[in-house]
């Protein structure tokens, strides 16, 4: 089940726009170097909601972070450069505007004739992790109507995000936030099966609450990198020095002692590829067994046959996490044959964000799975049977 009564929650093709200004939360979070965007992604993934308020007459006051300020100004996580190439995208004027809004200056936004009007990194203002309710009320001065169409963020209760919704009596989603939760609604409440969940990652501390929450449905799991030495170690293999997460040792054996008796098909690898030294790959070899002072760094090739045999037979795939140090070149091998299947299989595939969605779009095969989600934490949160706190509020009750 999603976390979520998609029934209830309006979008913005339910409102008319019409000369109305829209506070619209995007998630601009740009790679930037030297100034210019290096990667168009997020705001691809933006355009279809801009573009639809501004075909509907609506205007625009566009809302984004960009790394972590913590409340102050710093010029290179400025959003400067994501304005120009929205100008370019668009081939209208996107004026940027301070953050740091008095109401004199709220006011002249929301009567400007502007079809897009940008505000500076959120995050510039303290205000915006602060959650500050008076500056939420103020600022919710600014438009008619609010959209969300972070899904990168929906997981987290900032001003912009969830704060300043309150204050607006018309609120939903984005075109964006709306494919996302439909794509995983479909793929948790209606799977064409067999279900395949391949993840990987580091960390097996972030993926426990989303094995516990699929085991029901899911049909086999295919675990690969870092997170698969914390629960080889609980079957009592030797893993070397690979990731170990001491700490949640107990809770990983309650799981797979779980998975155990309930019987869903929950694989791990079979042979890695090991290095002695992660700077040293010149000495990487492929093995079965990781002799003490070895470190896992990929699945091996037998693992990755059987996997993609899995994968190529699946209804639906799933996929989280990479199988190993994918950004090394020289341990990059199982991740990307993993991710080549996934793209070949006939498959539903959907692939969470963060670093498995990099690693498609890094083998460039991102075009040829159905959904690569926007989203590393707010995909996790789903996947693990809970809502998003900044959807659940634009939730009609
Ligand atoms: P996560 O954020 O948990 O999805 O983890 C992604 C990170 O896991 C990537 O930066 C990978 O380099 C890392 N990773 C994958 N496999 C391994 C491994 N075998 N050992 C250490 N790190 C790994």
């Amino acid at each position: 089940m999603i976390g979520h009564n998609l029934s209830k929650i309006k979008t913005v093709r339910d409102f008319d726009l019409n000369g109305k200004k829209i506070f619209l939360r995007g998630d601009l979070n740009c790679p930037i170097e030297n100034n210019v965007v290096k990667d168009d992604t997020r705001i691809e993934a933006l355009l279809p909601t801009i573009k639809y308020i501004i075909e509907n007459n609506g205007q625009i006051v566009l809302v984004s972070h960009h790394g972590r300020p913590h409340g102050e100004y710093i010029e290179d996580l400025s959003l400067k450069p994501v304005a120009r190439r929205l100008e370019e995208i668009l081939d209208i004027e996107v004026s940027l505007v301070d953050c740091r809004l008095d109401d004199k200056k709220i006011q002249e936004i929301y009567e400007n004739n502007q079809k897009v009007t940008m505000l500076e990194n959120i995050r510039f203002c303290p205000e915006e992790r602060e959650g500050d309710r008076k500056y939420a009320k103020k600022m919710s001065k600014i438009a008619d109507i609010y959209i969300n169409d972070a899904f990168g963020t929906c997981h987290r209760k900032h001003l912009s995000t969830f704060f300043i919704v309150q204050y607006f009596e018309k609120k939903g989603i984005g075109l964006l936030v709306e494919r996302e939760l439909k794509t995983y609604a479909d793929v948790l409440e209606n799977p064409s099966h067999p279900l395949i969940v391949v993840m990987g990652g580091s960390k097996v501390s972030d993926k426990i609450r989303v094995i516990k929450n699929m085991m029901s449905f899911a049909d086999t799991f295919l675990i690969g990198g870092g997170m698969a030495y914390t629960l080889m170690k609980v079957k009592g293999y030797d893993i070397g020095n690979s990731l170990f997460e001491k700490e949640v040792y107990n809770v990983a054996k309650e799981t797979i002692e779980y998975i155990e008796n309930d019987g869903v098909d929950f694989i791990l690898p079979q042979d890695h590829l090991i290095v002695k030294d992660i700077d040293k790959p010149e000495n990487k070899r492929y093995s079965r067994q990781i002799p003490e002072g070895w470190i896992g760094v990929d699945i091996g090739l037998k693992t990755i046959e059987n996997y993609r045999k899995v994968i190529l037979e699946a209804g639906t795939v799933i996929w989280n996490g990479p199988m190993g140090i994918f950004e090394k070149t020289e341990y990059a091998e199982g991740t990307k044959l993993i991710a080549k299947a996934i793209a070949e299989t006939s498959a539903f595939t959907v692939v969470g964000g963060g670093d498995s969605g990099r690693a498609i779009r890094s083998f460039n095969l991102n075009q040829k799975v159905d959904f690569v989600s926007t989203g590393g934490g707010a995909s996790l949160r789903l996947l693990e049977g809970y809502g998003l706190p900044c959807v659940e509020i634009l939730e009609e009750k």
